[in-house]
């Protein structure tokens, strides 16, 4: 059977989520290809985290709050997985997401319970998806039986939507830009019995050599295409023959004990990937030639998907504004009207951001597709990307001199270097030793390769701000205030 379940184990350990990545897939850093991912430098941190979370899924703190137990095969299956029905799912939903964001503290972008949800959103649109036929296959059937497949796994998913960096100078829909980007963009080379063949590249794939599956679609941008070959969605395995992965420099090699807790444990690598004429079996296709279905769906808002990237949003506000509040006492300046202003503003947009995410849960309604969908939540990664580098602005300002001055572990450790480190790098009613460590926090969030990472993370990762801040414009309803403006402009004042 097409993805088959029978052997599925349900919600992931950390052992097996480790095992898993040991599968001959060709991940390439800094020119050398990776024998062993999970043990590598670059990654061991990552995976060893991931490991610990995905542990905790069977731990009776949280088995309850992580797993629900799946009605076809009995098995505990990962609530990043289960398909809303009602409003008490999405809260369910909702809480699995706050204990995956507030043990990552906020800094993972596409952890599993942010990439499960964008193929829930594809299970909503598989009556859509349907509607495009294809003598091969049912797109929207490939979709519930990938998600079964997936739940029943607890499968980590990266996801790449976006065409190589190369020429931007003409728009994806423009008929001769498809012909030169041929070898380019990935696109289908042939048909055969058991799949379609692809080539091409994608920018970029968070994620991609820990992942277990690497699901390709389209951007908003990119669903505009004109020439159907170009046009595709589809999932398969990560150490998929033909496909290469290269990896950025890594921002998590540090060798101390202290210093970097975020880049050296959350560093989730971007990397470009590379398909050179690899199969996607008919199973695994879910769009092909006609992007009419997710077009729709991306109009209707459909690509800020779910609670996780909301809870994870809300977990990095909270951690920046605490992390702010505890340097500011650190050196004596809290109570300096201006300091305490500035953190105020950071408290002013954690605070908004909270009753955005009620507001979206309040709005929660059941589709067609019988699926519980949230709110509306159109403008909210937008507004977050104009907000997340003030917030790290306000870091900078509050810290001063000390982000970047601050003494290594070794340094505390010289017994020659000790009594002035006591003396001199030490704070108001804090030692040298915790003074350090805070501030080596706050270089993570707001200075280290790792903190400037994540903010050009939070900037981009939605898509382009200005294309969503256009299309945000163009979906706007103002008929009703357009009408009552022209009804004031059309007679005289009543009392002129
Ligand atoms: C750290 C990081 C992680 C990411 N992770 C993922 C991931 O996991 N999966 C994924 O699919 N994507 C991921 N992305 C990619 C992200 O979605 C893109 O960066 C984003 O969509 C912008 O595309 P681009 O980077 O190609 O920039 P470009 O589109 O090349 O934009 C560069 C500049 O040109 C302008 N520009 C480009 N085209 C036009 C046009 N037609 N008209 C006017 N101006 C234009 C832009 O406004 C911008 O100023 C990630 C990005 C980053 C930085």
């Amino acid at each position: 059977m097409a993805l088959d379940i029978t052997a599925a184990r349900g919600a992931m350990t950390g052992a097996r989520y480790i095992e898993s990545l040991r599968d001959g897939r060709e991940v390439w850093m800094d020119g050398k290809r990776i024998d062993d991912v999970p043990s590598h430098p670059a990654f061991s941190g990552m995976v060893n985290e991931l490991a610990r979370i995905y542990d905790l899924q069977h731990s009776s703190e949280f088995q309850d709050t992580m797993t629900f137990v799946s009605p076809e095969s009995g098995n505990r299956c990962s609530m990043s997985w289960l398909i809303p029905r009602s409003a008490d799912d999405l809260k369910k939903k909702r809480r699995n997401s706050e204990v995956w964001t507030s043990q990552s503290w906020g800094q993972l972008g596409r952890a599993p319970d942010v990439l499960a949800p964008y193929i829930i959103s594809l299970y909503r649109s598989r009556g859509k998806l349907s509607s495009v036929k294809h003598p091969q296959c049912d797109f929207g059937e490939n979709v519930g039986n990938y998600h079964r497949y997936c739940m029943e796994n607890d499968l980590f998913l990266t996801h790449a939507l976006g065409d190589p960096q190369v020429d931007r100078s003409e728009q994806p829909q423009n008929e001769q830009r498809a012909r030169r980007e041929e070898d380019l963009a990935l696109h289908v080379v042939e048909e055969t019995s058991e799949g379609i063949i692809i080539t091409g590249g994608k920018q970029l794939a968070t994620a991609a050599p820990i992942s277990n599956e690497t699901y390709v679609s389209l951007s908003a941008t990119f669903t505009q295409r004109s020439d159907p070959k170009f046009v595709l969605a589809f999932s398969i395995p990560t150490n998929s023959s033909g496909m290469k992965i290269l990896c950025r420099e890594p921002v998590s090699i540090w060798n101390g004990s202290y210093g970097h807790p975020l880049g050296v444990s959350y560093d989730e690598q971007d990397c470009m990937l590379f398909f050179e004429n690899v199969l996607v079996p008919w199973d695994r296709v879910f769009m092909l030639y006609d992007s009419e279905p997710l077009r729709r769906d991306f109009a209707a808002g459909i690509n800020f998907t779910e609670w996780g990237n909301l809870c994870r949003i809300h977990e990095r506000m909270k951690v920046m504004t605490t992390v702010a509040t505890m340097i500011a006492e650190s050196i004596g300046v809290l109570d300096y009207r201006e300091v305490s202003a500035k953190i105020g503003e950071m408290v002013m947009y954690t605070e908004i951001w909270l009753h955005a995410m009620d507001g979206v849960e309040h709005g929660a309604h059941m589709e067609d597709s019988g699926v519980m969908a949230l709110g509306s939540m159109t403008g909210m990664n937008i507004y977050f990307t104009q907000i997340s580098a003030r917030m790290v602005q306000i870091l900078r300002e509050v810290a001063g001199s000390g982000l970047i001055m601050q003494p290594s572990e070794n340094d505390l450790a010289s017994p020659e270097l000790r009594p002035y480190l006591d003396r001199y790098l030490r704070g108001k009613g804090v030692d040298a030793e915790y003074k350090s460590r805070l501030y080596r926090l706050a270089h993570d969030l707001a200075v280290s390769s790792s903190g400037m990472r994540q903010e050009v993370y939070e900037y981009w990762h939605g898509g382009d701000p200005n294309r969503n801040r256009i299309n945000l414009l163009r979906g706007f309803n103002q008929d009703a205030t357009r009408s009552r403006i022209e009804d004031l402009i059309s007679r005289p004042l009543p009392h002129g």
